[in-house]
């Protein structure tokens, strides 16, 4: 049951059909297509942010190129390829960035000098054009044409789509989905999808799920006919005059992603709301007409025919919401396009359909699985404002590292204006602001993006010497942290865990969940606390997806309980060579190696508090991690911090643990581990205890697995040269054939060099240690192969020796 008749929900309805799943009804409010998706522009590009997200967009680009041709109705689209210049040498960087991603899997990109660029579209001016990217097979639609063709190649399917129905309610049983209630009636369905819009986020609200999304105005002109333009012409994209520019039967259609838009629908978007325009407003598109004149001269002297002002939704973080929301089994979302879901709707609808039927994704979608957001998200003021800003990221630069401005400072850790003291600049996750590293005294803490050395490399540079050479404090406090309780606990755990966690009181366990098929559906520490109490503790990123997982497999009957404690316990990590005879300065409980080693947790006296100090690390050092109720915190922190100067303590922030995790070769989830991948082909093996009795989830496929050998594996890689810096995405090349691209990338400051880590495959065949050795290896970044040294060990401390020190 899909609630929506828009291109999404349509391109959905239309995929599951294919999929051979019949039994599928649309309900549309009013007709198809009549909230956002009739007036978009219908733009059909395909470079985008992320390699899945670029992969699905070449896939809607193939879909509507066909699409007449299998319905009969006629939609539109033309392949008449994209131009996009670049005024600056970052924004080119960017572009041959993406253009090295795109190649990587077969998407057509070349590279342009500005005379070349000229020649594809001969009216722009090049005063400030410092190159450009072109993609011959990018399109254009008509969206209600097309949306139109899918609804066709659905129906004749078997999918019935009704419109002027309006659902009114999400009928909820146990948890679980069993249908709608709309105006004629009620519709019994196990799956329903919310495919509403910009009315998603109230849909959602209606079963207390969460969608965060807010719609904002956004603007075009269409001119009268101009000498020049010609139907072959490509879309034109200047992202730094935040333009796009598209030739529309002789007359030209300009658009904006301007820096500061305007949010829309802050009581709710009104019910009446059908094929509506939103008033235009002149002074707010002057100056981005002004900049679009600049790039296209002959605008000034065309009459404007159309001002066009239309809603459409936006997301926190500028990517969509697909997928199953965690709150409701049996309910998912497909909705917050952020202005790109004509040319996301083919892949999204793909990709879902998918997911549905077989009960996962088919592909890493983590970029815009639902499951990334937090409940606080749906917070209309905080989407506001932060509204203001995501418009404009589409165009603006992607620069790595870039924080939001907007609706900022809303979870703080207890040590926030303590490090805030110390100089620290805050990124966030999740609305959490974090060191990400530490300003010395004199230095603003303000980012200065760039591809190449950021102004804080340096900085995060001491810091991450200070931890190996001496002890640093982190505040890890948004890790969350869940608390599994009750006699069978240690039973039920050890059937989500793939490693041992049937272990004595007072041991930390490394592990992952993993789904039946293998892949990695959570990367993270479980410390058994006594026989029948254990501590989760995961990434901030993943705790909502982490604890839904981690709810959905307790087996009903199951004598345990799962309670989120995120917010209860705060984190310390002191980790360094000096951090034992630190910390023991402030405990009477004996730190040593014999008494505490290696992936021992207990309770000590610390300071005045008792915490549990486990000793663990992500840095690759001797060092230990503190939890403690959060009012205590402050005043440990505090002891620390005096008691460390003596052994040199330097605060460190995220950016250092990244740099020291990788040359240490920890994987991070969402980059180099995701629920494709599984522990053999991550070097996690050494995690997985295959022989524990009653096994555990996955452990069928992985032994499948292991017996018919590994065709993609893990690999570290580190550049033969300083410069430029990795971020990831960079494809990888081994003998002259791209084998993978990098899932992490970030300067390892003790190896003195950018360093890399990615999975390559071997065309099918077989990985082995010895293939990998073999290869003569290059990077590429921004179309330029760099060599590089490729190794299964990590490049740092390959025996762990300081970790056991
Ligand atoms: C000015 C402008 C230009 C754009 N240009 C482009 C472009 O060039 N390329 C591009 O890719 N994207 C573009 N977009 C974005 C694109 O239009 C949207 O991302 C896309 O249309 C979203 O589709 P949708 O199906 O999610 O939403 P919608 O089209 O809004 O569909 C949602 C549907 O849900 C229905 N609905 C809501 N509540 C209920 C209910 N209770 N019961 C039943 N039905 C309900 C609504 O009536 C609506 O039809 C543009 C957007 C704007 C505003």
């Amino acid at each position: 049951m899909i609630i929506g008749g828009g291109i999404v929900g349509v391109s959905l309805a239309y995929h599951l059909a294919r999929r051979g799943t019949t039994d599928v009804v649309l309900l549309e409010r009013k007709q198809l297509t009549c909230g956002t998706t009739w007036h978009a522009a219908g733009l059909v590009g395909q470079l985008r942010a992320t390699l899945n997200l670029t992969r699905l967009a070449k896939y809607t680009t193939e879909l509507y190129a066909g699409l007449e041709a299998e319905t009969g109705q006629a939609t539109g689209f033309r392949q008449t390829g994209s131009l996009a210049v670049a005024a600056s040498p970052g924004r080119l960087e960017e572009l041959k960035r993406g253009a090295s991603m795109a190649r990587s899997f077969g998407l057509e990109v070349n590279i342009l000098t500005p005379d070349e660029a000229l020649k594809v579209w001969p009216l722009i001016s090049l005063e400030d054009v410092v190159g450009a990217v072109y993609l011959p097979k990018d399109g254009r639609t008509n969206p209600i044409d097309t949306t139109q063709a899918l609804a066709r190649g659905a129906r004749s399917r078997g999918v019935r789509i009704i419109e002027n129905c309006r659902v009114t309610g999400i009928n909820v049983e146990g948890g679980r989905v069993t249908g709608v209630r709309h105006e004629q009636g009620e519709l019994r369905a196990p799956v329903v999808v919310n495919c509403g819009g910009m009315w998603a986020r109230d849909i959602a609200g209606w079963v207390d799920a969460t969608v965060p999304l807010h719609a904002a105005e956004h603007f075009y002109i269409v001119t009268e006919p101009m000498a020049g333009l010609s139907g072959n012409m490509p879309v034109l994209r200047d992202a730094d005059a935040c333009s796009y520019f598209k030739e529309d039967t002789g007359k030209l259609l300009v658009g904006w992603f301007e820096p500061r838009a305007k949010p829309w629908g802050m009581r709710g978007i009104p019910e009446s709301f059908t094929f509506e325009t939103l008033p235009e407003d002149l002074a707010h598109i002057e100056p981005l007409f002004a900049a679009a004149i600049r790039r296209v001269p002959a605008l000034e002297k065309a009459g404007v025919q159309v001002f066009f002002n239309g809603p459409e939704s936006f997301t926190p973080d500028d990517r969509y919401l697909l997928g199953p929301n965690p709150e409701v089994a049996g309910l998912y979302v497909a909705a917050g396009f952020n202005s790109i879901g004509i040319q996301s709707a083919g892949g999204a609808g793909k990709v879902l359909a998918d997911w549905i039927v077989d009960g996962h994704a088919p592909m890493d979608l983590w970029d815009v699985d639902v499951r990334r957001v937090a409940p606080f998200q749906r917070n209309r003021r905080y989407l506001h404002d932060r509204t203001v800003e995501t418009l404009g990221l589409l165009y603006a630069m992607h620069w790595p590292y870039r924080q939001a401005e907007t609706a900022r400072g809303v979870r703080r850790s207890a040590l926030h204006d303590r490090l805030k003291a110390h100089g620290a600049c805050f990124g966030e996750v999740l609305g959490y602001e974090r060191p990400y590293w530490f300003a010395p005294p004199g230095v603003p803490p303000e980012y200065r993006y760039s591809y190449g050395r950021q102004n804080w490399l340096e900085y995060s540079a001491a810091e991450h010497r200070g931890v190996r050479e001496r002890v640093g404090i982190f505040d890890q406090s948004s890790f969350a942290k869940f608390l599994v309780e009750g006699p069978d606990a240690a039973a039920v755990l050890n059937r989500i865990c793939a490693a041992q966690v049937d272990v004595p009181p007072g041991r930390i366990v490394y592990t992952q969940w993993l789904n039946e098929r293998g892949g990695i559906e959570a990367d993270l520490t479980v410390t058994r606390e006594s026989p029948e109490r254990y501590l989760v503790v995961t990434a901030c990123a993943t705790q909502g997806r982490d604890f839904a997982w981690l709810r959905r497999q307790l087996p009903p009957q199951a004598r345990v309980t799962a309670v989120d404690m995120s917010s209860a316990y705060a984190v310390l990590g002191v980790m360094g060579p000096a951090s034992r005879a630190l910390l023991q300065s402030l405990t009477d409980d004996d730190l040593s190696n014999a008494a505490f080693p290696f992936g021992a947790s207990r309770l000590i006296d610390m300071a005045y508090a008792r915490v549990r100090a486990s000793r663990i690390t992500y840095v690759g050092e001797l060092g230990f991690e503190l939890y403690m109720p959060t009012e205590f915190v402050q005043a440990v922190y505090d002891e620390i911090v005096r008691a460390g100067e003596a052994y040199g303590i330097v605060q460190a922030g995220y950016h250092a643990l990244n740099s020291l995790r990788i040359e240490k070769a920890y994987r991070h989830w969402g980059h180099d581990l995701g629920e494709e991948d599984t522990p053999l082909e991550a070097g996690l093996g050494f995690a997985v205890s295959f022989g524990k009795p009653g096994g555990f989830i996955g452990r069928e496929a992985l032994l499948r697995q292991r017996e018919a050998g590994l065709r993609r594996r893990l690999v570290n890689f580190r550049l033969e040269a300083d410069e430029p810096q990795l971020y990831h995405n960079e494809p990888i090349w081994r003998d002259g054939r791209i084998v993978g691209r990098l899932t992490s990338g970030m300067y390892g400051h003790t190896i003195g060099r950018p360093l890399g880590m990615g999975y390559v495959d071997n065309g099918g065949e077989i990985v082995t240690p010895e293939w990998i050795a073999d290869g003569r290896y290059e990077l590429e970044v921004a179309a330029t192969r760099i060599p590089a040294a490729a190794s299964l060990q990590p490049f740092y401390d390959p025996r762990s020796a300081r970790v056991r020190a």
